[in-house]
């Protein structure tokens, strides 16, 4: 598991003070390179999604899965070689505001950024009459997650791009879409979100930027919003600011909000960027992660108010972002997978570089590689179990929402679109929750080397630890689940959901010994999950204070089930593979005993979790806030 990977031996001097004598001291750091994990998304596209079914589907018949595999090939090839190495110096870095108020972002990136626009990898998942490439979302999903695997601070340029492309394409009219989005899906302009303000981040509703109406139907903006990520920097001719503000007589709530386009430059009649519109970025955050991505405190309207044009109509700005919310839910979920992946990279090889004690049966006085430790191979173990269920969640999602778009049967349509809402939650939250505890125990087998900065495996944690925060907090996202989600179709969308799990236990059956724990395991998991989801309606309904308090035990809960059914799923197409003796023997039994680990070592937690969500809210309001403190 070391093919391609490199040590770096370094020599660094301690800081004066950091060690008492004051001496050089010599640290061995295995960093492993970036290699994408082509097989097991192989394996997933092969055995867990009809990969033929999406290249039958009319928009895509130009494309069959040979193509699909190929161009994720030479993706990751380009992501490996040209956008990982950067990860390091952007993290050491960092992009820096200037006195002129402009960004500069860390060495290498804007030559990296201009290779990324000239592969026209942005462009691949868009459609052709905008120069796109015409893929399905699916390929855009495995593409994100090399680029945020690789470096997942360069990477939020493009997905922030990405979402303002989705939203010009459904809401924005025709003009504003043959003005803006060839040169964003080129990737020539890049685009960013403004929703957040001062007083409006979970509650977008409460934001007070103003969007003033002209006579030439154009909008005066102004406003303060914080934490727009890439608001300003300098890898592109253009940025796309798409702003939420309130115009005159708008209601209160996120029922007055609408959507404007600022592009920081204005564009000339000839489609080039022109007079600079009044918009500044003041500042930028100093993060605990992500340093390359620069976090702004965007000014508008300094000068009597930035230019900004409509989309869409007035007051349904929220509604048009409730549209993308999905895309952008499911690609933050997807930034967990990859750091957890990333990590788990460098993990699994500073394991078998590292010697340490004596495993148990090696020769006495031997020094074993730490990689031979029960309690190590239990770490390892835990990532990869996460991350194999994690991305298969995070791409069974993306097919259906590719068949949801793309399905000439409404009812397919319809059924795949339910199953989307419900996941999106569940890929949201829980891919972010467990790229922070992966990225965490990758510190663990490092032991005090993964605390040292110039290990390079704290970045992923703490690169990691936004992802639970934004694009909606985790705790937002238990609600939607609760609050949202299940009451969907009066409870029927859920119960399909189960169904469909309940379904696999007649496979499992028949698939032998191997396979009994993960049975018995997804039976009891999913029996729990029955239960307490009825008495989360039942009581949930009587007092909503019940449901909120227990959103969170509940996500993790119904997540834990999902990963199980994915699992199990695996762990059948691999009994399948080894009983017709098709595919890489040596895989297909990994894939079966890291099912089994998940079932039998993961799985159980779900019981645990019963009491936490049944609980109801009682002892959380207790307590009088004056006496929290002890
Ligand atoms: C690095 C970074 C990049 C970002 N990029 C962007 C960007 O590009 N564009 C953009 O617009 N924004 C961006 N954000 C903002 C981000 O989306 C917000 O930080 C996030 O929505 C949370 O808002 P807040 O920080 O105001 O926290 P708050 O809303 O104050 O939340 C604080 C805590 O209270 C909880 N809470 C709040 N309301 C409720 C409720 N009703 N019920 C239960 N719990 C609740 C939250 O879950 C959280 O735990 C970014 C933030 C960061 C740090």
């Amino acid at each position: 598991m070391t093919g391609g990977g490199r040590i770096v031996v370094a020599t660094l001097t301690a800081p004066a003070g950091a060690c008492a004598a004051g001496r050089a001291r010599v640290y061995r750091l295995g960093v492993a390179d970036y290699r994408p994990p082509l097989t097991d998304i192989s394996f997933v596209h092969d055995n867990l999604i009809d990969l033929d079914q999406i290249c039958r589907l009319d928009t895509f018949q130009h494309l069959d899965p040979d193509t699909i595999k190929a161009v994720l090939e030479e993706n990751g090839r380009f992501v490996s070689e040209v956008i990982a190495p950067l990860n390091r110096i952007g993290d050491t870095q960092g992009s820096q505001h200037q006195p002129d108020n402009t960004v500069t972002t860390p060495d290498g990136f804007i030559a990296a950024y201009q290779a990324y626009v000239e592969g026209g990898w942005g462009a691949v998942p868009f459609e052709p009459e905008y120069g796109g490439g015409g893929f399905p979302w699916l390929v855009g999903i495995v593409m994100q997650e090399f680029i945020s695997s690789a470096n997942m601070a360069f990477s939020m340029c493009p997905l922030l791009t990405q979402g303002a492309i989705d939203m010009l394409r459904h809401h924005g009219d025709e003009a504003q879409r043959e003005i803006y989005l060839p040169k964003m899906v080129s990737g020539e302009w890049t685009g960013t979100m403004n929703l957040t303000e001062p007083e409006a981040g979970s509650d977008v509703g409460a934001l007070r930027t103003k969007a003033v109406p002209q006579d030439d139907g154009t909008w005066r903006i102004t406003g303060t919003k914080i934490f727009i990520s890439f608001g300003e920097h300098d890898m592109a001719d253009n940025i796309v600011h798409l702003v939420l503000a309130r115009t005159p007589g708008a209601p209160p709530g996120t029922k007055g909000i609408s959507c404007f386009i600022v592009p920081k430059f204005l564009v000339n009649d000839d489609g080039t960027p022109g007079e600079r519109n009044d918009v500044t970025c003041v500042s930028i955050e100093h993060k605990m992660g992500i340093k390359a991505s620069p976090t702004c405190v965007m000014s508008y309207g300094e000068a009597g108010g930035a230019v900004g044009y409509l989309i869409g109509e007035e007051n349904r700005g929220m509604r048009y972002m409730f549209t993308m919310m999905n895309n952008a839910r499911l690609s933050v979920g997807l930034e967990g997978l990859a750091l957890a992946e990333r990590a788990y990279q460098d993990a699994l090889q500073y394991a078998q570089e590292r010697r340490q004690g004596t495993a148990p049966g090696s020769p006495a006085g031997e020094s074993s590689f730490i990689i031979d430790h029960p309690d190590v191979r239990r770490m390892l173990l835990t990532m990869k179990a996460y991350i194999e269920a994690m991305r298969s969640l995070i791409y069974v999602t993306a097919e259906r929402m590719d068949v949801a778009l793309s399905h000439p049967d409404a009812d397919v349509r319809q059924a795949n679109q339910e199953q989307v809402e419900l996941l999106i939650p569940i890929c949201k939250a829980w891919s972010t929750d467990l790229g922070v505890e992966v990225t965490s125990l990758a510190i663990q087998v490092y032991g005090g080397m993964g605390y040292v900065e110039e290990a390079g495996v704290s970045q992923h944690f703490r690169d990691a630890r936004i992802t639970p925060i934004y694009e909606g907090t985790n705790g937002i996202q238990a609600m939607d689940l609760v609050g949202r989600k299940l009451p969907q179709r009066a409870g029927g969308v859920v119960e399909d959901f189960l169904g469909a799990i309940h379904d696999l236990d007649a496979p499992l059956a028949k698939a032998g010994d191997d396979l009994a724990s993960i049975r018995s395991n997804l039976a009891e998991a999913v029996g729990v999950l029955t239960e307490t989801t009825t008495w989360l309606m039942e009581n949930g309904l009587a007092d909503v204070r019940n449901a909120l308090a227990g959103a969170t035990p509940y996500l993790r809960m119904f997540s834990l089930v999902t990963g199980g059914w994915l699992m199990a799923r695996q762990a059948l197409a691999a009994q399948a593979h080894l009983d017709a003796g098709t595919g890489d023997a040596a895989l297909m039994a990994a894939k079966i005993v890291t099912a089994r680990f998940y079932a039998e070592q993961l799985l159980p937690a779900v019981k645990g979790l019963q009491s936490p969500v049944t609980s109801g809210f009682g002892d959380l309001f207790a307590i009088d806030p004056a006496h929290l403190a002890g």
